[in-house]
């Protein structure tokens, strides 16, 4: 299937020299966005996920139906404030300025087997963050599943110590 003819480019978004890769348009193609979480449902079969991990927001829409598919649990990751427990948080630099991203304190089991899934892979610092977190609380960082790499930027290099697949590559 050409995947790639299902993700719309938009240049200079959300800044000058950025061609911003949309995936709203293959998630309305009810055809491609099957295949694409089967895909990835299938690359994690054989990995005894317990809990699949989503980052805010749009790995949530590809995070939760391969939980559901693999009968595994999903676990939110979000931008600071907005979960609603006691959480862990993790700060990382960015360009410029620095980011930060929690999890609920109680969301993953010392030892359980996690699999994080999210759209795109640019840089790796968001999944970076991600696995830190998971890490922290115990959590064990089987795969990383994403629907769009950017191999340009190298991301897959500062997660090289973890299985990382993704679909559509640019
Ligand atoms: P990273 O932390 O540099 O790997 O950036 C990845 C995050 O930025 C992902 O969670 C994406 O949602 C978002 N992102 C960066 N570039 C794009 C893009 O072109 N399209 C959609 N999301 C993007």
């Amino acid at each position: 299937m050409d995947l790639k003819s299902k993700i719309r480019e938009i240049n200079d978004f959300p800044k000058e020299g950025i061609s911003f890769k949309d995936i709203t348009t293959l998630l309305k193609d009810g055809e491609s966005f099957r295949f694409c979480i089967d895909k990835i449902v299938e690359d994690l079969k054989e990995k005894k996920v317990g809990i699949v991990v989503g980052p805010e927001a749009r790995g949530f829409l590809m995070g939760t139906p391969v939980a559901y598919a693999l009968g595994a649990g999903f676990v939110p990751v979000r931008k600071p404030g907005k979960l609603p427990a006691e959480t862990v948080k993790y700060e990382y630099d960015l360009e410029y300025g620095k980011d930060c991203l929690e999890i609920h304190k109680d969301a993953i089991v010392k030892g359980q087997r996690v699999a994080i899934v999210d759209d795109l892979l640019a840089t790796g610092g968001t999944i970076e963050a991600t696995a830190k977190l998971i890490e922290s609380l115990g959590g064990q960082v089987v795969a990383i599943e994403f629907l769009i790499e950017l191999e340009f930027l190298k991301g897959r290099e500062r997660l090289k110590d973890y299985h990382v697949n993704s679909l559509i590559k640019y």
